[in-house]
């Protein structure tokens, strides 16, 4: 018997070719204005505001201010800098997390949601880099694969050997958070931390609701009772077919650190454990489940759940192995209080969610919908090339509930072959 085919719509893909042509005429638009606007910032005196025809230096310590000389460093540290560096008011200038508006942009590329800092790292919390507010589904990894590179082949066949498992996590939404993390001691100790142990903890109100549909052992969920209220720190997701916490370290001190080889401080990428030296800043991106993918769909939708993010750390001495002391961390919630918790090497830094700044930079959304969302924040190019991908992992999710139908007996190799190209972008 044959198989019923799914074959992505001709149509569909030619308008979806288009659109990405455009957008990336868009995306060098883009690339161009974000070189200028670095250019204006290297040069520019964060004191006295002069431009000047070579690179300023920077605040060892926060890489967000720049000077023309030691006085007008030293001016500003009294009047100003002093405050704006150690209450991490501003994250360090980087591509990889811009809360800046450069060019026509009305809303930040990576507005801060959360922010906190303990013992000398700060934290920033933003979303995911993307387009759109639809949650990304588990099916897609991470970091987009593309083809040609090292061990798509085999993920693609990983994945697609397993119809019953992509299915199911092709309906499952992650919310997916971009983190910077920066060390600004002034005593010169680095710092080492465990993204992978990031904990996100819900509101009393909203426990039931962000636990819905959860699995313990996929979701690494964490209940615990606090002033009789009961509370959920939801852990990094696992990827179903490595079964690794589903972490990414973007950049390290402004350098992509996405292939091997990696910088030498990302000691752990499979865990996103990072050393941090004074001034040294990461940015890396996690995802968790909230909700069953019903009820919460959008990023906003889950961000309403969250009372606050929690990241294990610990200063290091520079000799003992990342990995073994990231065995011995507790999960912090499953002490009794972690502010109790002198006795142990690990800390943990706090980042309160900002429900007004999500309502604010989401506001369209919520009002208005998904494309008002998209043209307001993305422009329309991408706008076009959003829905366009929806309907391709609509396509994607209707072609793997067909696949599952089939014994294995009976799956076509033919249309096998194309469903793998198909994926190229979609997973
Ligand atoms: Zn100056
Ligand atoms: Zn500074």
């Amino acid at each position: 018997m044959a198989p019923r085919s799914v074959i992505l719509d001709r149509n569909f893909m030619n308008k979806y070719d288009r659109n990405l042509v455009a957008s990336l005429a868009v995306a060098e638009n883009e690339e161009q204005l974000i070189n200028q606007d670095k250019r204006i910032i290297v040069k520019t005196c964060t004191y006295c505001k002069r431009m000047a025809p070579v690179t300023l230096r920077s605040c060892k310590l926060c890489k967000a201010a720049r000077y023309c000389d030691e006085q007008c460093q030293r001016a500003d540290y009294r009047t100003n800098h002093r405050r704006v560096c150690a209450e991490f008011v501003n994250p360090p200038r980087t591509r990889a997390f811009r809360t800046h508006l450069i060019g026509p942009e009305e809303y930040a590329h990576s507005p801060i949601f959360a922010q906190g800092d303990k013992d000398g790292l700060g934290v920033w919390i933003s979303t995911g880099n993307k387009v759109g507010c639809e949650a990304q589904k588990l099916s897609k990894n991470l970091v987009p694969l593309k083809n040609g590179d090292p061990g798509y082949t085999a993920r693609v066949n990983t994945i697609l050997d397993q119809p019953k498992e992509l299915h199911r996590a092709s309906k499952q939404d992650l919310t997916t958070l971009h983190v910077c993390l920066q060390n600004r001691r002034k005593d010169g100790v680095p710092i080492l931390v465990f993204g992978a142990g990031t904990q996100l903890v819900t509101y009393a109100s909203s426990t039931r609701v962000a636990l819905r549909g959860q699995v313990d052992s996929q979701d690494n969920i964490t209940t615990f009772i606090r002033n009789g209220n009961e509370l959920a720190a939801i852990g990094v997701v696992k990827d179903p077919w490595t079964q690794a916490p589903r972490v990414h370290v973007v950049h390290i001190n402004g350098k992509s650190a996405n292939l091997p080889p990696y910088p030498s401080v990302l000691k752990d990428p499979t865990e996103a454990i990072v050393a941090l030296h004074p001034g040294d800043y990461a940015v890396m991106s996690l995802q968790f489940r909230t909700g069953d993918g019903k009820t919460i769909t959008k990023d906003w939708q889950a961000f309403k759940l969250l009372d606050h993010v929690i990241i294990p750390f610990m200063k290091w001495d520079g000799t003992s192995r990342p990995e073994t002391l990231a065995s011995s961390l507790p999960p912090a919630y499953t002490l009794p209080d972690i502010s109790a918790s002198k006795t142990l090497k690990a800390k943990y830094v706090v980042a309160s969610f900002n429900q007004s700044a999500i309502w604010k930079h989401y506001w369209d959304a919520i009002k208005h919908g998904d494309d008002v969302f998209l043209r307001t924040h993305n422009g329309d190019v991408h706008a076009a090339m959003n829905s366009s991908m929806t309907r391709a992992q609509e396509a994607l999710t209707e072609a793997t509930l067909r696949l599952v139908d089939l014994p294995e007996s009976e799956r076509n190799e033919e249309w096998c072959d194309k469903m793998k190209s198909s994926l190229a972008g979609l997973l």
